[in-house]
């Protein structure tokens, strides 16, 4: 899949549209989702075009992926999740529902999350 310069992320990362930023590293940006679906909800983008998981875990250097990892980290201390807990996850392609074609990790936290996931139907 080549990567769409038009996407949302794309444009937050060229300055193009507004984000509610948290945190920022040589490799990655964290923003507050605009539609949370916890009380915390923050997206880590990594710097760089990467449609997917799939993408980045292909293609990106050691060091962006590092800078990537250690930015849900941070994130999630400077924000004082650290101490309850929160989940991390990142949709990747057409079964996840990926809505937005460049990579991203959503954090949520600060709220008893609750199962990890819907039992879905295996046959
Ligand atoms: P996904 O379904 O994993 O691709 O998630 C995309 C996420 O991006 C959703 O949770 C949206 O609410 C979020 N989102 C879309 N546009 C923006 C935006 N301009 N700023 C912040 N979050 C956004």
């Amino acid at each position: 899949m080549t990567y769409d310069r038009s996407n949302i992320f794309a444009r937050i990362l060229r300055g193009e549209l507004p984000c509610n930023r948290v945190y920022e590293n040589d490799h990655a940006v964290a923003f507050h989702d605009i539609n949370p679906l916890a009380p915390i909800h923050i997206l880590v983008i990594p710097k760089g075009e990467y449609v997917s998981m799939d993408d980045f875990s292909r293609e990106a250097s050691p060091e962006k992926i590092a800078g990537l990892f250690r930015a849900v980290g941070e994130v999630a201390r400077q924000v004082g999740l650290s101490a309850d807990g929160y989940r991390f996850l990142a949709n990747t392609g057409a079964h996840a529902n990926q809505e937005v074609p460049h990579f991203h990790v959503h954090i949520f936290g600060g709220a008893q999350l609750g199962g990890m996931l819907k039992k879905i139907q295996t046959g």
